[in-house]
């Protein structure tokens, strides 16, 4: 009798652990719905329409698009914790180019977005495997942003630099946790981190002539560009070309080069541009977030490395 006694108990006690495991295992999407992205609306211009969605619906899409689903967990974290500070600062701050929208899907206007039908398209076997490590970095930090005195930070991010990101102050106005910091990739890291760009000299000069009619050009291209200025990051800062002088950041945009970090040659009818790293060169570097995971920082400690005495908040708290 007494074995019956405990074979019934036992029996009563597993039917609770399973039900108790049922109930957590069913509840636990319940909680991520709950959670600070899903309830957090924003609105979006994505393919030319407008549209109010969760957070959660749309962050993915951006770390999706943003950087190789490969990088190391912590990397795709800290992506997560700036693409989603990113969209809370432009709430508050709408850019003129869309008024009726928080953010847009245009990469050279906010970020980069990719829908899930994109992902299948670039991913094909692994998109399964891909969403869910990014769909993990975005749940794990849910409602994470960066923020300085309080409110959410500009955290702009960029593809690699050459040794050291550069500071807004350089480009766009002085912002104190975007200043120039070291970062740690290299050529092994980086595909194409150091490039050639070709440019012809009759390109060359359409692109400059275009944004600056007055500029005059010697007859000899090999006389156009002067020796560069350089800033403290390595970056061009100022640079002659003919009778007028543009920053780096500008030559960069007019050409399409990959980085302001250039020297330049000239040789039978053809400019050649050699760069280092990809992208402005302000805020997180991508590549460095991936050096430093594997290296073994957190995603806290990349963002407070790329974006220094901001601090990690959660949304609405
Ligand atoms: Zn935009």
């Amino acid at each position: 009798m007494r074995r019956v006694f405990f074979i019934s108990l036992l029996l009563v006690a597993l039917t609770f652990v399973i039900a108790w495991g049922m109930l957590h295992f069913f509840a636990t999407p319940e909680k991520d719905a709950a959670g600070a992205d899903a309830a957090t609306m924003i609105t979006v211009r994505q393919a030319g329409a407008v549209r109010t969605l969760p957070l959660s619906e749309w962050l993915p899409g951006v770390v999706a698009a943003e950087m190789p689903a490969s990088f190391a967990p912590e990397a795709l974290r800290a992506q997560a914790v700036a693409a989603r500070t990113y969209v809370t600062d432009h709430a508050s701050h709408r850019p003129k180019a869309h008024p009726d929208a928080d953010v847009c899907d245009d990469p050279k206007c906010c970020t980069a977005w990719c829908s899930d039908a994109d992902m299948e398209k670039k991913w094909g076997a692994d998109a399964a495997s891909n969403r869910a490590r990014i769909a993990a970095a975005v749940a794990d930090t849910d409602g994470e942003i960066l923020t300085w005195e309080g409110a959410p930070i500009r955290a702009v991010f960029h593809s690699s630099s050459a040794g050291q990101t550069e500071s807004s102050a350089a480009l766009w106005g002085d912002r104190p946790y975007l200043v120039s910091v070291s970062t740690p990739e290299t050529a092994q890291d980086v595909p194409d981190f150091v490039a050639v760009t070709e440019r012809s000299a009759e390109a060359v000069r359409e692109a400059i002539l275009g944004a600056h009619p007055d500029c005059q050009l010697p007859d000899d291209p090999a006389a156009w560009f002067g020796a560069p200025e350089h800033d403290a990051s390595g970056r061009v800062s100022a640079q002659s070309v003919g009778s007028i002088t543009l920053s780096g950041a500008e030559l960069r945009s007019l050409l399409s080069l990959r980085s302001a970090a250039y020297t330049v040659q000239y040789a039978d009818g053809v400019f050649r541009f050699t760069t280092t790293g990809y992208g402005h060169g302000v805020g997180m570097s991508q590549y460095g977030a991936n050096v430093m995971a594997g290296q073994g920082s957190t995603y806290a400690e990349i963002l407070e490395h790329y974006y220094p005495g901001t601090v990690l908040c959660k949304l609405n708290e």
